[in-house]
């Protein structure tokens, strides 16, 4: 076996517990969930399966710690020293994060050691330093007044995550909310919750007062508890635009102020005039990082019509050649989806798209168990067919051709998503005139997944609202109190 063959070791992993008021604990009803390597199917460890009384204990210790101002009555440099204490704890415990996260949701160990520990890690670095700009300010009114505003903290934040990135999305939201003065109850995505058990502890490590951060591993239930409970002051929420539909139903009823990041459906534009080589290459990493489960994929190729054909061979070429198989070998690409419901409608859509009659490739099966899904482009499929309407979130492209620029900018618009676009194309005028009309939270010309903490992102349309990452994000964790001296 050469070094370019290695598979490196999976970790064994402890049962994990739920995480509230600062120390480990057993769900109340005692139930467990068994969490699998999506790799092997095999059982990696047991979780607590935490439900509603969970929920609630974990929102009084959050509650108190807000009410307590432990934590929002710290300066804001303490509680910055505090986050950067935790980004310093993933750095140093980089490679265990990263075996773990590769371990829990399939992913290359390639990227978790190359892009989710680390993004994880300048996330909460970053966060830190924005402490310093939390600041109100002085105003002059026409009433004889000394008047100022205060940012303040909502109080408790309840986060809800997904499968797909669990390091990544929890500090999307707990560096921004805990820098803000928030305590935090996390519900971790219930397939995926490991690293988040593990994130608890170097919180503790790192001082985080104890009932600051409390993590309640569970599903659904778990989850629509957290959304109700009334001593919950905001809700960051990142999943499906189905349950991000309910999530924000449920908090409109109880006036809770939400964020919501959903499903997407990322349209790539590749005009003729682009480096038609490059955009290949783009396209293809557009579609097949993340194995496809990536909110922002580009999912959907659309391609001038002179340059179609030889884009469409090149696709269906390529398709055959991205290398598949154990996240724990180097050099795999793409890994298995994240669980067998996963995989069975990432299938689903493949099947959908042969019977349909579209133009197929598919990559070659993987040899072994695992929830694995081949590697798939789709040409010529119509804009209305749901494989170009619907989320597949899997390793599955769609391609569609256009003739000028209007259409592209129609096509790419038309579906009810509205979360990552790009076009590729030498044209700088059309590059900056194309960026400004399609309807996304982010645009790349040239590149995809262009992502830095610093660029906030969000949806429009069923792809959600409010904006993660960047100052942004700061905002949605804070609120504006006015105070006026009266001087008359
Ligand atoms: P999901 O909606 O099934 O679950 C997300 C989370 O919500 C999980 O923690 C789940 O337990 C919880 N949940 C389920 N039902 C709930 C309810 N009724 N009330 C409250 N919480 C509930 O999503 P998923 O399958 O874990 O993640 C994939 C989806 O997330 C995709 O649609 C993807 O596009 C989206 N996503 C969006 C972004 C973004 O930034 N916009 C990022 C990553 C993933």
């Amino acid at each position: 076996m050469t070094d370019q063959d290695a598979t490196h070791a999976r970790p064994s992993v402890a049962p994990g517990a739920l995480w509230i008021g600062g120390r480990p604990a057993a769900a109340a009803d005692g139930a467990t969930r068994t969490i699998l390597d999506p790799a092997t199917a095999q059982a990696v460890t047991t979780v607590a399966d935490g439900g509603a009384a969970d929920v609630a204990l974990a929102v009084v210790a959050a509650r108190a710690a807000a009410d307590s101002g432990v934590w929002s009555g710290m300066a804001p440099r303490a509680r910055a020293e505090v986050l950067a204490r935790v980004a310093a704890l993933i750095r140093e415990h980089a490679e265990e994060l990263a075996r773990l996260e590769s371990l829990d949701v399939g992913k290359p160990l390639m990227f978790t050691r190359m892009i989710d520990v680390p993004t994880a890690a300048d996330t909460y670095a970053y966060y830190a330093q924005l402490a310093a700009s939390i600041e109100g300010s002085a105003r002059t009114p026409s009433i004889p007044a000394f008047a100022y505003t205060r940012r303040e903290p909502h109080g408790v934040v309840g986060a809800i995550t997904p499968f797909n990135f669990p390091l990544i999305l929890s500090a999307t939201k707990l560096a921004p909310a805990l820098v803000a003065g928030n305590t935090v109850v996390h519900k971790p995505a219930e397939e995926t919750p490991l690293t988040a058990l593990r994130m608890a502890e170097l919180f503790h490590e790192a001082g985080l007062p104890d009932g600051v951060l409390n993590v309640v591993t569970g599903g659904a239930d778990a989850g629509r508890a957290l959304v109700a409970d009334p001593r919950v002051d905001k809700i960051a929420f990142t999943g499906s635009s189905a349950v991000g539909r309910s999530v924000a139903q449920a908090a409109g009823a109880a006036l809770t102020p939400v964020l919501v990041e959903l499903g997407g459906k990322g349209a790539n534009v590749i005009f003729a005039d682009a480096d038609v080589e490059a955009a290949i290459g783009t396209a293809i990493n557009a579609f097949v990082f993340n194995t496809g489960q990536f909110c922002m994929a580009g999912s959907r190729l659309l391609v001038e019509r002179p340059v179609y054909d030889a884009v469409v061979e090149a696709l269906t070429g390529a398709v055959g050649h991205v290398p598949v198989g154990d996240p724990f070998a180097d050099g795999t690409v793409v890994g298995p989806m994240a669980g067998p419901t996963h995989e069975a409608k990432v299938r689903s859509y493949i099947e959908l798209a042969a019977e349909s009659g579209y133009r197929l490739a598919s990559g070659p099966e993987h040899d072994g168990p695992g929830f694995f899904a081949p590697v798939t482009v789709v040409a010529g499929v119509d804009q209305a067919s749901p494989l170009v309407q619907e989320e597949v979130f899997g390793p599955v492209l769609t391609v569609q051709a256009f003739d000028t620029e209007d259409e592209a900018v129609a096509m790419a618009n038309g579906t009810p998503y509205g979360l990552s676009a790009g076009l590729q194309t030498t044209n700088l005028a059309r590059a900056h005139r194309v960026a400004a009309r399609l309807r996304a939270g982010i645009v790349w010309v040239n590149g995809w997944s262009l992502l830095d903490v610093q660029m906030p992102f969000g949806g429009t349309g069923r792809s959600g609202y409010g904006r993660e990452n960047g100052p942004e994000a700061l905002d949605e964790y804070l609120r504006t109190k006015s105070v006026l001296i009266d001087l008359g």
